[in-house]
């Protein structure tokens, strides 16, 4: 679902420094994105939350140009199991370290996912040499949800992840703000959702403000946030939102919009120097 002409990165022919997203998976059944990292000639690979089955991820992966790729670490959002699956709980390769947030740790505990290589954060940390990552812990639920700005430093380049926020405060806008890529939820359409057979406190809960952005929050806060190059549309709702509905805020924007979709991966998209910072 590419608009204008995005730039896509090879995973198989990796330069000697760049920085890739590929959403591998995303909708309230199961999230799940990829991060490709080279420095050097040399690819790592990350992921974001663990929110597919191990066999769907690998099945993914391969299909993305990463068979057999070793999974050098996994950032989670949050816990909920659409983002987070227990199957993983003991599954991670040994090599693969787990990041999560202090205010999850305890919840991480209890559902098996604490172990040897575990790294629990609280602020920036580097993902690995030249890659830094900011989180920045939003309100959802109980416990909250992290959403991360991640810049490679040798090219100044800049990711923003939001998912499950709920609303956007000025504080997410400041985090994120003048990045090249953007990812961001559009979970649901408020006409869609009032209409829907869904119980009313579980409609409340996504419009209440920590659950879910509807399409509109999500186009304001996108243009807030004013991303320099691309937007991906995450964790839409297959009952309350198309498509269509989703990408309506974003037209003639002067960005690329790609929707992630629920079964398929999106292209590999490149993460580069934003306009804001080459100036
Ligand atoms: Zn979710």
């Amino acid at each position: 679902m590419n608009h204008n002409s995005p730039t896509i990165a090879d995973p198989s022919a990796p330069d000697s420094d760049s920085l890739a997203l590929c959403v591998l998976s995303s909708s309230s059944a199961g999230n799940c994105s990829a991060l490709l990292y080279t420095r050097n000639g040399e690819r790592s690979l990350f992921l974001i939350d663990l929110g597919l089955t191990p066999r769907r991820t690998f099945r993914h992966l391969a299909e993305v140009g990463l068979a057999g790729v070793p999974i050098a670490g996994a950032l989670l959002t949050h816990l909920d199991t659409d983002h987070c699956k227990a199957t993983w709980a003991g599954l991670l390769p040994e090599s693969t370290r787990l990041y999560v947030h202090r205010r999850h740790r305890g919840r991480a505990e209890r559902e098996g996912f604490l172990y040897r290589r575990c790294e629990v954060f609280d602020g920036p940390f580097a993902l690995a040499p030249g890659l830094e990552v900011r989180p920045l812990l939003q309100s959802h639920d109980e416990l909250g949800v992290v959403t991360y700005r991640f810049e490679q430093a040798s090219r100044e380049a800049a990711l923003g992840f939001a998912t499950d926020v709920g609303h956007a405060t000025e504080e997410l806008v400041r985090h994120l703000s003048g990045v090249h890529t953007l990812a961001i939820e559009s979970n649901y359409c408020p006409r869609l959702q009032a209409a829907s057979s869904r119980p009313e406190f579980l409609k409340r809960r996504i419009m209440g403000g920590s659950g879910h952005l509807s399409n509109r929050e999500c186009a304001t806060a996108t243009q807030q946030i004013a991303p320099s190059k691309h937007v991906v549309l995450l964790h839409l709702s297959r009952e309350c939102n198309t498509p269509e509905l989703a990408g309506l805020g974003h037209r003639g924007r002067g960005y690329a919009v790609t929707t992630a979709e629920p079964d398929r991966p999106t292209d590999w998209i490149r993460i580069e120097a934003s306009e804001a910072v080459k100036a």
